[in-house]
């Protein structure tokens, strides 16, 4: 199914702006998020409100932040009466500066490429996490967060806090004006800090900046200065893309031993 926007707003490239034109993904992205009436959803950068649009189809309420003040208007005429029951708010502002308040709450947005990785890293970190996000990003990396048997500094950050999961494969012809780029859904579920809860969160991701600043280096000698080459519980010689999340549970522990 297409969708022609029939509006005079214009893709603004500073805004990373390339809207959904098909509705079959943007309820992809909608269903990946498994999203009920009873959910609360924050969504990022609605623009012209193509996933606004099947958000509030479930019922859920959503919290739409966008940066674009020429967009706004629209939203409020477009969105007229689900803005007047109070389903939908709408919010004009850069979600950067924005900490939700209300909890639980689902994160599901398709947003500009460039801050995948801030949004990403900021929602898992801070206190308040959301239980589920769903989120069209760029093909690559959706891969490397979700099905690469290497890991990355991302890919860890990722999994120290949910499951993400490589939902489906979205063609550039599916958003306007077409990205240079192939995107995916990726989906993160079970979010929690609970994988904290007997290691310290700062001194773990210390941990992996030193290990991942020099990628291609073996651990035992990026991590000298952490840990004696002999406590590590695998071979110093293994690359930091190598080891599993738990195994650098484990290591930091054992600094600690
Ligand atoms: N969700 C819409 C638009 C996607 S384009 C759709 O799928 O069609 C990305 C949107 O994010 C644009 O509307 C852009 O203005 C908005 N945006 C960019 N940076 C933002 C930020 N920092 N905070 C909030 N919204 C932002």
């Amino acid at each position: 199914m297409e969708y022609q926007a029939s509006d005079n707003i214009r893709a603004k490239k500073s805004l990373g702006q390339h809207f959904l034109t098909s509705v079959d993904i943007a309820r992809a992205v909608v269903s990946a998020g498994k999203v009920t009436a009873d959910d609360t959803v924050l969504e990022i950068g609605p623009g012209k409100g193509m996933l606004t649009r099947e958000l509030l189809s479930t019922g859920a309420h959503v919290i739409a932040i966008e940066k674009d003040s020429e967009c706004i208007p629209y939203l409020y005429t477009e969105f007229d009466s689900h803005i007047q029951s109070g389903q939908l708010k709408v919010i004009e502002g850069d979600v950067r500066q924005y900490t939700p308040d209300k909890t639980p709450y689902k994160l599901i947005a398709n947003i500009p490429y460039y801050i995948t990785g801030e949004i990403i890293r900021t929602f898992l970190e801070r206190e308040q996490k959301p239980s589920t996000i769903s989120l069209l990003v760029q093909k690559e990396v959706a891969e490397r967060i979700a099905r690469s048997k290497k890991e990355s500094l991302l890919s860890l950050s990722v999994k120290a806090y949910g499951a993400p999961k490589y939902i489906k494969t979205v063609k550039a012809g599916s958003f306007f004006p077409k990205p240079g780029v192939d995107s995916a859904i990726l989906a993160i579920y079970d979010i929690s800090g609970d994988f904290f809860a007997d290691i310290d969160e700062k001194e773990f991701f210390t941990m992996l900046h030193t290990a991942f600043g020099e990628k291609r280096k073996q651990i035992g000698k990026t991590l000298r200065n952490l840990i004696p080459e002999e406590k590590l519980p695998i071979d110093r010689t293994t690359r930091p893309e190598d080891v599993s999340l738990s195994t650098w549970k484990e290591i930091l522990l054992l600094m600690h031993k």
